[in-house]
């Protein structure tokens, strides 16, 4: 079994809502399990400003389930879900689903990179990852979580209570 870590971000139609129905849908997976879920955070829109705020959350899950599986997997929930794809980028939509790790692995293919752009940037990946990865978990080919924290600014995340 392999341990993955999933992003979970909604900007419509009851983001929290969308969350939790998420979070359900993927522990329901046949190959998949949950093992933790981070507290959920709000924050400011990447892109597009004339967006609603987000509410994001990440989770941890044990899989038997190839990491191309767990895309497609994922992408079938988005749909499920009710997103639709415009054409613009970082644009509103009721679930964005998006594979952080699997397990130590480095992947670059067309459909996918492990880990995730962006994640030692983003806040609202590093924030919630932090509170659920061991003390001193490595992001493969970069840092502990703990020192890339460090240097990741709040850029107004705020923990939802
Ligand atoms: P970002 O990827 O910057 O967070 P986004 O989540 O809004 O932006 P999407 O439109 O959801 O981007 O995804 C665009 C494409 O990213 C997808 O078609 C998917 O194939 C690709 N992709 C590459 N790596 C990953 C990954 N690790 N998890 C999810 N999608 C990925
Ligand atoms: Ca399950
Ligand atoms: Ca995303
Ligand atoms: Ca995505």
């Amino acid at each position: 079994m392999i341990d993955v870590y999933i992003g979970l971000g909604s900007n419509l139609e009851h983001p929290i809502e969308q969350i939790k129905q998420a979070r359900t849908a993927i522990s329901d997976q046949a190959n998949i399990s949950e093992i933790k879920f981070s507290s959920l955070y709000r924050s400011p829109p990447m892109g597009p400003q004339d967006q609603p705020d987000y509410v994001n959350a990440v989770m941890s899950v044990s899989t038997s389930l190839t990491a191309l599986e767990v895309l497609r997997v994922l992408q079938q929930i988005e749909k499920d879900f009710g997103r639709v794809r415009k054409g613009e980028r970082w644009g509103a939509r009721t679930l964005d689903l998006d594979l952080l790790l699997y397990a130590d692995q480095q992947i670059n293919v067309p459909d996918l990179m492990v880990p995730h752009i962006g994640l030692s940037e983003r806040a609202f990946v590093m924030y919630p990852l932090a509170e659920i990865v061991p003390e001193y978990f490595v992001v493969p080919g970069k840092n502990t979580v703990k020192q890339l924290l460090d240097q990741c600014p709040l850029n107004g995340l705020v923990k939802l209570v």
